[in-house]
């Protein structure tokens, strides 16, 4: 399970008259290895309120289709769909301007999704792979195409634009796209700069 709340306190036993042992953080995984009416227990600490917690499969399976996008992350251009902020593991090169990012905003239901593929990318010694960020949140429609895109929604994200062009092969390393890959995006061949966090869309 994944914590959803910005700090959790976890106690010494299930209830909140029990003393405070220690905090969690969001986006922090936890394993519950017993229940007590809304509370769980979590290795290896202590009880937690239940209400704190999402399954981590159910936050990394992406939407198929414009429905089940929908349903998923409301309307393109919501309020929603700009509000989660995502603190970057190192800062990146922005693709329009001569500056850095540290923090990104994207989809408040985006927000665990997105720390976890740019903390694996890290942890695994790729970032230097990512020489520009080029954005997530834009509600805008696809390149060359009448629908909403991806980005719209806050779900997407585009790396090394000025060598991954739309219609090219672009140079995207298989490393990075794998990364991607395991934490529920699509790449989209004929946009290479383009990772999504949806499919059959
Ligand atoms: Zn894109």
């Amino acid at each position: 399970m994944r914590v959803t709340a910005s700090v959790l306190n976890v106690r010494s036993a299930p209830g909140t008259s029990f003393s405070v042992i220690s905090q969690l953080k969001q986006g922090e995984e936890v394993t519950v290895v017993e229940q007590s009416g809304d509370w769980s227990r979590v290795e290896p600490c202590g009880w937690v309120s239940s209400m704190y917690l999402a399954s981590v499969t159910s936050l990394r399976k992406a939407p198929s289709g414009l429905d089940a996008i929908v349903a998923m992350f409301g309307q393109p251009g919501s309020a929603a769909a700009s509000a989660g902020r995502v603190n970057l593991p190192a800062p990146l090169k922005l693709g329009w301007q001569n500056a850095y990012v540290s923090r990104v905003a994207c989809h408040v239901e985006m927000e665990g999704i997105f720390a976890a593929v740019f903390g694996a990318i890290y942890d695994r010694g790729l970032w230097k792979l990512i020489r520009t960020y080029d954005g997530i949140y834009n509600d805008r429609v696809t390149t060359g195409g009448t629908k909403k895109s991806t980005h719209a929604w806050g779900i997407a994200v585009d790396l090394n634009a000025s060598t991954n062009r739309y219609g090219t092969a672009g140079d995207m390393d298989p490393k990075l796209i794998r990364v991607f890959e395991e934490h529920g995006f699509l790449h989209l061949k004929h946009d290479p700069m383009h990772f999504q966090f949806a499919r059959g869309y």
